[in-house]
C-alpha cells in the first residue's frame, strides 16, 4: 500500500544520508593521521597536487621544507616507544604553533614532517626552517612523570623551491628530500636548501 511504500522510501533515505555522512567522515579520516592528527601523506599529495595545477593559473612563490628528527631511534630506546609517541606528538605542535596561515604541516612518515610554505621566497624558507632547527635545539624536554630531563631533540631540513611548470611534484618533493639527505650526511640539526638557480 502506499503509505508503506513512503514510509519505505523515508527510511530509505535517511538511511542513505546516514551512509553518506559515514562516507564523508571516512574520507576525512583516511586523510589524518591518528598520532599527531597532522594532515598524513595522502592529504600532503593530494593537496600538492591542487596546488601545482592551480599554479599554472596563478603562479605564486612556494617552498617545501621536509624535516626528520635526528636519531630518534635512540629516543625509542632510550625511553621507550610511548615517549618516542609523545615526542613525535610533541614535534607536531612545535611545526605547526610556530608556522602562520601560509603554511601547512603533515606528517610524511615516520619521524618525517613537510611543510608547505605558500607565497615564500626559498630564502624565506630556508629562514623559517633555521627558526624552527633552533627552536627545537633550545627546548628542554622533560619526562612527564618524574621531570627528569631527557636528552637534547633536533632536526635536519632540507628546502626545495617550486620551479614551476618544468617542475613536477616528485621532482619538487625530490629535491627537498636530497637537501634533507644532504643535512644528514653533513652534521645533522642543520638546513640545507637545493642548489642553484
Ligand atoms: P636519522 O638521524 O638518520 O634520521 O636516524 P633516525 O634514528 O631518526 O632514523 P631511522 O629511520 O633509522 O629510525 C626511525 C625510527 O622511527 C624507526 C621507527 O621505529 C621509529 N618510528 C616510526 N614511526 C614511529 C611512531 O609512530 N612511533 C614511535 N615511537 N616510533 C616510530
Ligand atoms: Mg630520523
Ligand atoms: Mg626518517
Amino acid at each position: 500500500n502506499t503509505a508503506q511504500v513512503h514510509a519505505n522510501l523515508v527510511t530509505n533515505s535517511k538511511e542513505s544520508n546516514q551512509l553518506r555522512k559515514q562516507l564523508e567522515e571516512l574520507r576525512k579520516e583516511a586523510l589524518v593521521d591518528d598520532l599527531t592528527e597532522l594532515g598524513n601523506r595522502k592529504a600532503f599529495n593530494s593537496l600538492l597536487q591542487d596546488l601545482t595545477i592551480y599554479h599554472r593559473y596563478k603562479p605564486e612563490p612556494m617552498c617545501l621544507i621536509m624535516t626528520d628528527i635526528d636519531d630518534f631511534k635512540d629516543f625509542n630506546h632510550t625511553y621507550g616507544h610511548q615517549v618516542g609517541d609523545s615526542i613525535l606528538r610533541f614535534y607536531a605542535k612545535i611545526l605547526a604553533t610556530n608556522t602562520d596561515n601560509n603554511a601547512k604541516v603533515w606528517r610524511y612518515g615516520g619521524e618525517e614532517f613537510a611543510i608547505l610554505l605558500r607565497n615564500s621566497s626559498l630564502d624565506e624558507a630556508k629562514q623559517k626552517a633555521e627558526e624552527l632547527r633552533e627552536t627545537l635545539e633550545s627546548t628542554k624536554l622533560t619526562l612527564k612523570d618524574s621531570a627528569a630531563p631527557i636528552k637534547t631533540m633536533t632536526a635536519s631540513f632540507g628546502v626545495a623551491f617550486y620551479h614551476g611548470d618544468d617542475d613536477s611534484i616528485h621532482t619538487f618533493i625530490d629535491r627537498a628530500d636530497s637537501s634533507l639527505l644532504q643535512a644528514k650526511k653533513l652534521e645533522k640539526n642543520r638546513v640545507v636548501q637545493e642548489m642553484g638557480e
